[in-house]
């Protein structure tokens, strides 16, 4: 596949995961950096995809597709078909703040599409007001 073909299919998969990221919530990547925090997670989940230490489910190909992380899953990159299993597996995991680790029943779901990757996490009602780039992202 030629370079043009290449990005043209790039853009498309993150203007589909921006869509979709629309259709749940709010979208403010621009305002990524504003938390150290979400920066690093974006950053680990990156490099984790460069060096190939990514875990991805089979169906990744290396053409551009929606695919779908969380933080709580650090290095699990999937398919949308397969973006079910990453779920919290425990209600202790469902119930444990994304950033600061605090075990609370009260967890906002936030997401951010970063490229065509869209990006999940859960977070305590401290970290969620913390910042004013979580509260557009609010599922
Ligand atoms: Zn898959
Ligand atoms: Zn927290």
């Amino acid at each position: 596949m030629n370079a043009t073909a290449l990005a043209d299919q790039a853009e498309a998969a993150a203007r589909d995961a921006r869509r979709k990221l629309a259709s749940i919530g709010g979208d403010r990547p621009a305002d990524i950096a504003s938390d150290p925090w979400l920066a690093e997670q974006i950053g680990a989940l990156l490099l984790a995809l460069a060096t190939d230490t990514a875990r991805l489910c089979r169906h990744v190909k290396p053409s551009p597709m929606v695919l779908h992380a969380t933080a709580w899953t650090p290095g699990r990159v999937v398919c949308e078909r397969c973006a079910p299993q990453l779920r919290p597996a425990t209600y202790q995991q469902d119930t444990t703040c994304d950033r600061c680790g605090e075990h609370t029943s009260a967890i906002y779901s936030g997401a951010l599409a970063f490229g065509s990757i869209l990006f999940t996490f859960g977070l305590c009602g401290g970290c969620i007001h913390s910042s004013p780039v979580y509260r557009p992202a609010l599922i």
